[in-house]
C-alpha cells in the first residue's frame, strides 16, 4: 500500500477504524472521514493519518473531501447503519435516513472519486455490504434493501469503470464484534448467540478480519478481481446447516 492514497468513510470506530489501522501497517496515505470529528481526529493521530470531515450523504461534502485529498487511489465506503423491526411499526423518516447513508452515500462516494482515480490511472472501490445484502432476514427489510443495492451498485459499476482501470469490489461481512453489542437488548443477543451456534465458526468476527478482506482488494494482490462478492461470515451463509445424517 506503500504511495496509495485511501479515503475510508467511517474510520472514527468500528470496523472502518479497523480498516484504517490495517491500511496504516501497509504503509498508505490514510484520510478519516467521518461525522463524528472528535474521535476521527483521535483515531487518525495514532496512526500517522489524516481526518476529513465528511458526510458521506452530503455531495457537496464529497467535493470539498475530495478536494481534500488531492489524489485518490483508494476508496473504502464503509459508513453504515441499521434499523430493525416488522415493516408496519417502521418509522418513514428512519428508513429514508439509512437508504440515505447506506446506499446514496455509497453512490455519491464512487461518483465523487472516479475523476480522481482516473486522474492517477486507476484505482479500487472497496464497498462494504453484508451477508444481508446476499440473503434476506425478516425484520430488517431497509438494512437488507440498502445491503443489496450495495451488491448491485458494485457490479454495475465494476463493468463501467473496467475501461478506466478502476475495480470494484464488496466485502460481505457477518456477524462483527462491535460496541453495538454492548448496547443490545438480552433477547437480541440471545438470538445472535444462536445464529453464531449455527455458523461452522461458532464466534463472531474480529473486526481486523474484516479489514484483511479490505486490504485484500484495495492492494494489487486482487488485480484480477472487479465485481467479486467476498464473503467473510464465518460460513454464516454456507448452510442451511441440515445434517442428515440426524434425520
Ligand atoms: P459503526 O456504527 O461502529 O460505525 C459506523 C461509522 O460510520 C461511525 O464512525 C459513524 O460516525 C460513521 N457515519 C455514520 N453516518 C455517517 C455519515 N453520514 N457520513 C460519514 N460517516 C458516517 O458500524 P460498524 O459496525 O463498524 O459497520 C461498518 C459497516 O459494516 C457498515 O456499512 C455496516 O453495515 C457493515 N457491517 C457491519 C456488520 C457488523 O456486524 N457490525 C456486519 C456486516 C456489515
Amino acid at each position: 500500500m506503500n504511495g496509495k492514497v485511501a479515503l475510508i468513510t467511517g474510520a472514527a470506530q468500528g470496523i472502518g477504524e479497523a480498516i484504517a489501522r490495517k491500511f496504516a501497517q501497509h504503509e498508505a496515505t490514510i484520510i478519516i472521514g467521518d461525522v463524528q470529528t472528535e474521535r476521527g481526529r483521535d483515531v487518525a493521530r495514532g496512526i500517522g493519518a489524516s481526518y476529513v470531515e465528511l458526510d458521506v450523504t452530503d455531495p457537496v461534502s464529497w467535493a470539498a473531501a475530495l478536494a481534500e485529498t488531492g489524489g485518490l487511489d483508494v476508496l473504502v465506503n464503509n459508513a453504515g447503519a441499521g434499523c430493525g423491526g416488522p415493516i408496519e411499526h417502521q418509522d418513514v423518516d428512519q428508513h429514508r435516513a439509512i437508504v440515505d447513508l447506506n446506499l446514496h452515500g455509497v453512490w455519491l462516494g464512487i461518483r465523487a472519486a472516479v475523476p480522481a482515480m482516473a486522474a492517477r490511472g486507476g484505482g479500487s472501490i472497496v464497498n462494504i455490504s453484508s451477508i444481508d445484502g446476499l440473503a434476506g432476514v425478516a425484520h430488517l427489510s431497509t438494512y437488507v434493501s440498502t445491503k443489496f443495492a450495495v451488491t448491485g451498485m458494485t457490479r454495475a459499476l465494476a463493468l463501467e469503470l473496467g475501461d478506466r482501470n478502476i475495480r470494484v469490489n464488496s466485502i460481505h461481512p457477518g456477524i462483527v464484534e462491535t460496541t453495538r453489542d454492548r448496547a443490545m437488548a438480552p433477547a437480541a443477543m440471545a438470538r445472535l448467540q444462536k445464529a453464531i451456534a449455527r455458523q461452522p465458526i461458532k464466534r463472531m468476527a474480529r473486526a481486523e478480519e474484516i479489514a484483511n478482506a479490505a486490504l485484500f482488494f484495495a492492494c494489487d494482490e486482487s488485480s484480477y478481481c472487479t465485481g467479486s462478492q467476498l464473503l467473510v461470515d464465518g460460513g454464516h451463509l454456507a448452510g442451511p446447516f441440515r445434517d442428515p445424517m440426524e434425520g
